[in-house]
């Protein structure tokens, strides 16, 4: 078989992959659904570029749940209770940073940002903006 004869067979190779993965993302039941909230689309064209490198890690930190804040500190016996810095006293977790915790500037920044950008001010809406996430990494004077 030639190589241009290979062609048709790839491209249908392709196709049935691509559908193949598309399927198993949509169908998992517990593995990646955090991520999954953000980006529905697994094979999707339209991917998110960022002005800057560190803005893409945090993303991606973010997005995973893997990040520097006390909750996830604490999961890894590197900080003692895990709870915000703030006089809160919850556990800090992303949501709370970003978004619940009444004791920090950055949430209240965050929803006048979303408000602005006419966004909804949950975790998965604000982890799918480029312009919100650049203004998490621009905004924390902590590395998250
Ligand atoms: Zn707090």
């Amino acid at each position: 078989m030639t190589s241009r004869g290979l062609r048709p067979l790839l491209a249908c190779l392709i196709k049935v992959t691509v559908e193949q993965l598309r399927y198993t993302w949509t169908s998992m039941e517990t593995t990646g659904r955090r991520f999954y909230n953000v980006q529905p689309d697994v094979v999707s064209r339209d991917r998110i570029l960022f002005e800057t490198r560190s803005a893409e890690v945090l993303a991606h930190r973010l997005r995973f749940r893997k990040c520097r804040l006390n909750s996830c500190l604490h999961k890894i016996a590197l900080h003692d209770t895990g709870t915000c810095d703030s006089s809160c006293g919850q556990a800090e977790t992303i949501e709370h940073y970003l978004i619940n915790c009444s004791q920090n500037e950055i949430a209240a920044a965050f929803k006048n940002i979303c408000d602005q950008l006419k966004i909804s001010f949950t975790l998965p809406s604000i982890l799918r903006q480029v312009a919100v996430l650049e203004e998490i990494r621009r905004l924390t004077h902590r590395q998250l």
